[in-house]
């Protein structure tokens, strides 16, 4: 046989193998097992992402993030995912893979790991910054639980009950991303979280679309898309646009201090900064728990190459020239209580704003939701006399990590999958995600899912529908504990706070039989300033202990008549009052 018989032969072989992986995909998936996915939660506000994959006996879960409370939701540290379906489902529960290292997508693993025991498959950054997790003390009972699997771009794919799971890397704002390929019995599946398309990154290499094309050409069934950034038009900039903007600010503010604030797992912004001061021959000032733990597992895997002279520790910074610093510090959200709002309150242990202070944020300008935060803390900032360099005044001090139309658009031309959901984004988003398929790629309305929280689609021979809806709800997270807060918690603290309490205490007999109602003592908190409002007190105390001698001689129980003249106080509150303070009518026996 010579050499040209034998090519010949390969290629002929190729094409047989290559005909019978098509008609694999066409008729034996058809007959395969229904697969579902659940969104879990995720996909009508941007974070808190976790979306389940169901096939059989067994539910693989992509992410486990948690989303920040809004202001109106008081004594609330984080929002996490409903865990209930998989309570229910735990026997078919097997693992969870990781698409990135955000906080939206990984923060809600220490809360999984209280009750499942169940593998973490993620990149070493991922596994990475989870370990540092498990060092809190408020997570370190839950250490043992841990049990991470290094999963990155190029390894054998996973096999997990009836899926082979594996994954390719993607562009974003933290490195080591990833788009993640799900094999089921009904086709091949991508679910690519949050990325954009950079030809230029800083630390990790260009988002491969060769490669996505080659895991794609078999024929893709359905195509999970980040749609955040469908509204920006045009192409993602590159995250090395702002190579040169930290270099050129420290060089313009020679002689002050400077403070930079960015997210703590931004890893490669962290690269320029560090950069940026070594060449300007500035000491770099790390501050904040998130962004020493960050950057030194950053470091730790070779990320962040810098000589340690280039760092010094926080505690010695304030007596050293400002002039030859670099602070950076967390909080560019303006989050409450980080370092940059302590800065700005000027309640930071050890750093103190001078009067020629500049605070250059390099964050994402307008994240939903946090904008009054950010305008709080910067307007704080420029009242205690320092220059705050912002998006709006200084170009190139944020890229974001979301690809753009243009990036969406290819990515799904690219894969050409049969369906589409989109995820990471608000219901707007999905719509506008939505209409841009029909419209420029010809997708058909009844081949996109947008999924609210809860909703889940089903594959079953080869098509796919509506499946039903799993309940969900809000798991709210206290600020000073790992545990749950029920909703009516919230409801009366949110009432508390916007008209106060009115208490009222009833001397009662032991028995239960004889009201006092001449010695009854009111007491409010929030409500009205008691002093100034004798009258309007005096007045409530007559018509209180009017009712309650209503009752005196009634033979009806202390409950009733509890409930009966708390309804009662709460009109006559609102009738003179025009207030809605949350009214308790209370017993003390005597
Ligand atoms: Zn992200």
């Amino acid at each position: 046989m010579d050499n040209l018989d034998l090519d010949y032969k390969l290629r002929r072989f190729s094409a047989v193998k290559q005909k019978y992986m098509i008609d694999t995909i066409m008729n034996k998936n058809i007959n395969g097992k229904p697969v579902r996915i659940v969104s879990l939660a995720g996909t009508e506000t941007v974070t808190k992402n976790m979306t389940l994959y169901e096939c059989d006996d067994t539910i693989i879960a992509l992410d486990c993030g948690v989303d920040f409370p809004d202001d109106d939701q008081l004594g609330v540290n984080l929002v996490i995912p409903d865990f209930t379906y998989l309570r229910e489902n735990s026997h078919k529960f097997k693992a969870v893979f990781i698409t990135h290292g955000h906080e939206d997508h990984i923060g809600a693993v220490p809360f999984l790991l209280e009750e499942f025991d169940v593998p973490i498959y993620g990149t070493k950054l991922v596994q990475g910054f989870l370990y540092e997790k498990f060092e809190d003390r408020q997570f370190k009972d839950r250490k043992a639980n841990y049990k991470p699997v290094v999963f990155e771009p190029g390894m054998d794919p996973v096999e997990i009950g009836p899926f082979k799971v594996s994954c390719f890397g993607v562009n974003h704002s933290v490195p080591a991303a990833t788009g993640v390929v799900i094999d089921t019995p009904q086709g091949r599946i991508l679910h690519m979280a949050d990325f954009k398309i950079d030809a230029t990154p800083i630390l990790d290499k260009p988002i491969d679309l060769g490669e996505i094309e080659a895991i794609s050409k078999d024929g893709v069934l359905c195509l999970l898309s980040d749609c955040l950034g469908i509204t920006t038009p045009g192409s993602s900039k590159s995250e090395s646009t702002l190579n040169d903007t930290f270099g050129m600010l420290f060089e313009k503010y020679t002689g002050r201090q400077i403070i930079v604030t960015t997210l703590s797992t931004s890893i490669s912004r962290m690269h320029q900064i560090f950069e940026a001061a070594q060449k300007v021959g500035r000491q770099v000032v790390i501050s904040g728990m998130s962004m020493h733990k960050n950057s030194s597992v950053a470091r730790r895997l070779g990320y962040l190459n810098f000589d340690d002279n280039l760092f010094i520790k926080e505690d010695n910074a304030a007596d050293l020239p400002q002039d030859q610093l670099i602070y950076l510090v967390a909080g560019c959200y303006g989050q409450h209580g980080s370092g940059l709002d302590r800065i700005s309150r000027n309640e930071h242990r050890n750093i103190f704003l001078r009067e020629d202070s500049v605070v250059i944020f390099s964050g994402d300008p307008s994240p939903p939701g946090v904008d009054v935060d950010v305008e709080r803390v910067q307007a704080n900032l420029t009242i205690l006399g320092a220059n705050v360099i912002f998006g709006e005044i200084q170009d190139n001090l944020h890229v974001s990590g979301h690809g753009t139309h243009d990036d969406l658009m290819k990515i799904a031309k690219i894969v050409n999958p049969k369906y589409y959901i989109p995820i990471g984004g608000t219901v707007v988003k999905m719509r506008v995600y939505s209409n841009a398929l029909q419209e420029e790629l010809n997708v058909p309305k009844a081949n996109i899912f947008e999924q609210l929280e809860g909703q889940t689609t089903v594959f079953e021979n080869g098509r796919a529908r509506r499946g039903d809806k799993i309940e969900v709800k809000q798991i709210y997270i206290g600020n000073n504990s790992t545990d749950e807060i029920n909703p009516l918690v919230l409801r009366d603290r949110d009432a508390m706070c916007s008209d106060g309490v009115f208490v009222v205490v009833v001397p009662i007999s032991k028995n239960g039989k004889q009201l006092y109602p001449d010695k009854v003592e009111i007491v409010t908190r929030g409500f009205i300033y008691v002093k100034e409002s004798k009258q309007f007190m005096n007045k409530s105390k007559k018509f209180i202990v009017k009712a309650l001698n209503k009752y005196k001689s009634g033979d009806k129980n202390w409950k009733d008549i509890r409930r009966k003249l708390e309804r009662d106080i709460e009109k006559y509150i609102r009738k003179e009052s025009r207030s809605y303070p949350m009214v308790i009518v209370h017993s003390l026996n005597v």
